[in-house]
């Protein structure tokens, strides 16, 4: 059953046609599962990277929270 009826002249074309051969009229991109591929992978990898800047972004803070810490123990102020 690869065959569809065209939505101008409702005669039988194939289902991969792109114009109609009877009225030759540009028809309607069929629904396909694939299109919205590249759209999930491109979701998914938004997703990730998102992900990785933010656990980057918190690596990088708290690195520099103990550097600071290391940092003011080198210098303990007078009076403790
Ligand atoms: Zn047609």
């Amino acid at each position: 059953m690869a065959q569809r009826t065209c939505p101008y002249c409702k005669e039988r074309i194939r289902k991969g046609a792109v114009v109609c051969r009877y009225c030759r009229r540009d028809l309607p991109d069929p629904p396909s599962p694939s299109v919205r591929w590249p759209y999930l992978v491109l979701s998914v990898m938004g997703v990730l990277a998102a992900v990785a800047v933010l656990s980057l972004g918190t690596g990088y803070y708290q690195e520099r929270l103990r550097w600071t810490e290391e940092e003011g123990g080198w210098e303990e102020p007078p009076g403790t």
